[in-house]
Formats: C-alpha cells, sequence, structure tokens
C-alpha cells in the first residue's frame, strides 16, 4: 500500500524540520535556489543547526508531520480492509448460499486536514552553503552550523 503526505511550505518556501537529536525545530529551504550550483544534488545527510549533529535526510521529520502521516496511514489501512471485505462479501454474496456478509462503511474516508505553516521564525543562510538558506527559532544560541557541512557560523 502506498500513498503520500503533503508537507506544507511557508509562504517562502521553507519547510519544517526537527533535529532526530536535540529535538529543536528549524526549517530548510525546498529545492534549489537561484544561486544554487546547477549540478547541486542534494546531500544524504544533513547537520543541525544548534546542535551541530549529522543525520539522514529522511530523519527529520517533525512530530506534527509523523502525527499527520500516521492519521493518514490509517485511514489507507482501514479502506484496505473495507476493500478487501467488499471483495469477500461479494464472493460470498454470488454464492446465493443462506450467510450474506454485508460490509458498510465509509467507501471514502476523510483525510484529517492538511497541515498549516506559519511564515515564522528568522532567515539565515551560512557563509559557506549561501544557497542552502534556513530558518531558525528567534531565541538562538549562536553560534550556527551549516546544513550542509556542520561549520560553525555567526549571524
Ligand atoms: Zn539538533
Ligand atoms: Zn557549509
Amino acid at each position: 500500500m502506498e500513498f503520500s503526505v503533503e508537507v506544507p511550505l511557508d509562504a517562502d518556501g521553507f519547510v519544517r524540520r526537527e533535529c532526530p537529536n536535540c529535538e529543536r525545530e528549524f526549517k530548510w529551504f525546498d529545492g534549489a535556489t537561484e544561486e544554487s550550483p546547477p549540478d547541486w544534488e542534494d546531500p544524504d545527510s544533513y547537520f543541525c543547526p544548534y546542535c551541530g549533529q549529522q543525520a539522514g535526510g529522511d530523519e527529520w521529520w517533525t512530530q506534527a508531520q509523523l502525527n499527520y502521516a500516521e492519521q493518514v496511514a490509517l485511514i489507507y489501512a482501514g479502506q484496505a480492509v473495507t476493500d478487501e471485505l467488499t471483495g469477500m462479501a461479494r464472493t460470498i454474496n454470488r454464492q446465493g448460499g443462506l450467510i450474506r456478509l454485508e460490509v458498510s462503511g465509509e467507501s471514502e474516508s476523510p483525510l484529517p486536514p492538511p497541515l498549516q505553516e506559519p511564515n515564522d521564525m528568522v532567515a539565515v543562510a551560512a557563509p559557506c552553503h549561501l544557497f542552502e538558506p534556513i530558518k531558525v527559532i528567534d531565541d538562538l544560541v549562536e553560534p550556527l552550523h551549516c546544513l550542509i557541512c556542520g561549520n560553525p557560523f555567526e549571524v
């Protein structure tokens, strides 16, 4: 079973992330910026701007994003079970026996309301990787770390 979950960007094109190590939230820019080198490819891992720890590219989901994906997954799973039961019921009903299994339930479950992304936090960029801007919380403790190479920098 495959499904996709939409993670919203804020008005400036940033997506909210959470460090798997220090669990603080920041945002990174989604996709390439005008300054990105044409042959630039997203790295396999990133550095947390706060604690400087490195983690794989798919380890930065926020709690809200994970909760949302879980809700969507449950709905898809419920849908898959309902579809299977409906198929079984059709088979049984077609045999014309005395058993009649009916499956009721919504055929299309509503998805949870989409995540919202407020345009908060402060945009900064590490001098060594200016084309990979991030947004960090206001009361930050410097130095910050470059998302790409982990170099410390002051804003
Ligand atoms: Zn961190
Ligand atoms: Zn860098």
